[in-house]
């Protein structure tokens, strides 16, 4: 199988996040919402950049030479776009180069890349019908010391502050895993690694493949992936199925697909029942999340004119409590001969609260849960709203 071919965990995560009609637009080439992804391309590009010339200067690079490569690669990011995968994409807008260039440079600051010789970065693997690309990978022997354990590091750079250590978990590792193996199947060990370049914070595990636990778990890696792919449906006449609905939130293809906007549409082909208009407002609820990642992007410099209304921000004011609130109330209180508990309770205090009292007593994640589990408790409640799966 050819690199396009092959099954990545991007095109897999299209059918298992979103739809099997999703397979279909991204085989075809359909252009879809960039907003999700440019910034974390261009911060992506720019470490393979810097990381590069790293490699081919063979030393660490000066703050200055690191802004000068940071500087050519948005450069030619925002006049000419990318060549990804064989396919040119267009140039990258501006606020999201911008972006990018913020999240690379601020990681850098802390981070510098140190030259490390062979180290490479994003590399395409494709083994059988599975293709990764690995943001740094490196093989070799720890302090260079030749009876250590040989060792593959596959490290993946997150753009996002949410990622965590369940990153470790996701599809896209397990398959990035299986193709370095299967490129390097004589380590001993692979470290992999998940930075979030936004705090810094490297999530990290160790698997070895020789030991008889790790190769099970591959095994069941691999069985997993497969039945994923098993399970996709076959392109017919038609098309993959489109299931429009919740599945449609974060769908890169939901600014063109023909499938979505009709099924929000209660007309004679789908008339008002309550079960249609269910199914409309899980398309709209899914759309406005989108729509509202986009235009918070779009506005930061200006509303954009709709009929009747202006969509941006706004200057407005809030209301916070002063700097010395705290003293000034515990001064009241215990001027009209207030008690602890009734202050306390007069401050009718939330979860938040207790969390950040816990923060505040104890050091140790233990003790913090330990406080938390005896103040807080759980009722039973109801919360309207789309709930994903089925009744
Ligand atoms: S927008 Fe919705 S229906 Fe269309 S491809 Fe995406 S998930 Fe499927």
């Amino acid at each position: 199988m050819t690199r396009n071919e092959a099954w990545s965990s991007t095109t897999l995560r299209l059918y298992t996040e979103h739809c099997a009609r999703a397979l279909d637009y991204a085989e075809d080439g359909i252009d879809h919402d960039r907003d999700t992804y440019a910034p974390g391309i261009v911060a992506h590009a720019i470490l393979q950049a810097v990381g590069e010339q790293t490699q081919k200067v063979e030393r660490d690079l000066t703050d200055a030479e690191t802004d000068e490569v940071m500087r050519r690669v948005v450069a030619a990011l925002v006049e000419n776009g990318r060549e990804f995968r064989g396919k040119h994409e267009p140039p990258t807008n501006t606020n999201h180069a911008a972006t990018g260039l913020e999240i690379a440079r601020d990681y850098l600051a802390f981070y510098p890349f140190g030259f490390q010789k062979g180290a490479r970065f994003e590399v395409e693997l494709v083994d059988g019908n599975l293709s990764a690309i690995i943001d740094y990978l490196w093989v070799g022997y720890e302090d260079g010391d030749e009876l250590a354990p040989q060792t593959l590091v596959i490290r993946d750079y997150k753009s996002s502050w949410a990622a965590g250590p369940g990153e470790l978990e996701t599809l896209q590792r397990k398959i990035q895993a299986l193709v370095a193996l299967a490129a390097y199947p004589d380590v001993d060990k692979v470290r992999r690694e998940v930075v979030n370049l936004r705090t810094g914070a490297v999530y990290a595990d160790e698997i070895w493949p020789k030991e008889e636990y790790d190769r099970k778990r591959l095994g069941e890696w691999g069985a997993d992936i497969d039945a994923i792919i098993r399970a996709v449906p076959k392109r017919g006449g038609s098309g993959r199925p489109a299931t429009p609905g919740a599945r449609c939130m974060g769908c890169p293809y939901w600014l063109t697909c023909d499938e979505a906007y009709p099924a929000a549409m209660l007309d004679e082909d789908m008339p008002n029942t309550l079960e249609n208009v269910a199914a409309a407002y899980a398309i709209c609820k899914a759309f406005v999340k989108n729509a509202d990642k986009v235009l918070r992007s779009a506005t930061k410099e200006q509303p954009i004119e709709t009929a009747g209304s202006r969509i941006g921000y706004q200057a407005v004011k809030r209301r916070e409590l002063a700097d010395d609130a705290a003293r000034r109330i515990l001064d009241y209180w215990t001027d009209a001969g207030g008690q602890p508990f009734g202050l306390i309770k007069s401050l009718n205090l939330g979860v938040r609260n207790a969390e950040n009292m816990a923060n505040a007593l104890f050091a140790d994640k233990k003790s913090r849960e330990q406080f938390l589990e005896e103040v807080i408790q759980e009722y039973a409640a109801r919360r309207f709203g789309m709930w994903r799966g089925k009744l």
